[in-house]
């Protein structure tokens, strides 16, 4: 748990959200400001800051998320169509929260590039 991050508070539930997906690992839950009309965030409930502070001793984890997708997508009915997944890494990359995060965006068409 790292203080003031707002993932952390999320994910140990000092902050309440509404929970779309849950494990020992893993939580997701809706983006506050979507960018579709199905936007979820998927977070490690543990706080890793962004993809360039993995390492090795993560790849259970990372693969363990890659899995739990495309489930919450079935869930939220946008696995048929299909759906973008985005992980946005430092200040190029477009991070604003500085606790790794899965976007999971779908429910409309996703044009490319992205802005
Ligand atoms: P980033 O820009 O870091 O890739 O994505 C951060 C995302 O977190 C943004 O899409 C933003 O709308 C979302 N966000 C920021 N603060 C909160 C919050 O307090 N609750 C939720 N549910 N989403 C948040
Ligand atoms: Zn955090």
């Amino acid at each position: 748990m790292q203080q003031d991050c707002i993932f952390c508070k999320i994910a140990s539930k000092e902050i309440p959200t509404k929970i779309i997906y849950e494990d020992e690992h893993v939580m997701a839950f809706p983006d506050i400001k979507p960018a579709a009309p199905v936007h979820v965030l998927v977070v490690p409930k543990r706080h890793i800051a962004n993809l360039c502070e993995t390492c090795s001793d993560d790849i259970t984890l990372l693969g363990h998320i890659m899995t739990v997708i495309p489930k919450i997508a079935a869930q939220l009915g946008v696995a048929d169509d299909g759906f973008r997944t985005v992980v946005n890494t430092k200040d190029n990359g477009g991070q604003t929260v500085h606790h790794i995060h899965w976007h999971v965006l779908g429910g409309r068409f996703m044009t490319w590039p992205p802005g």
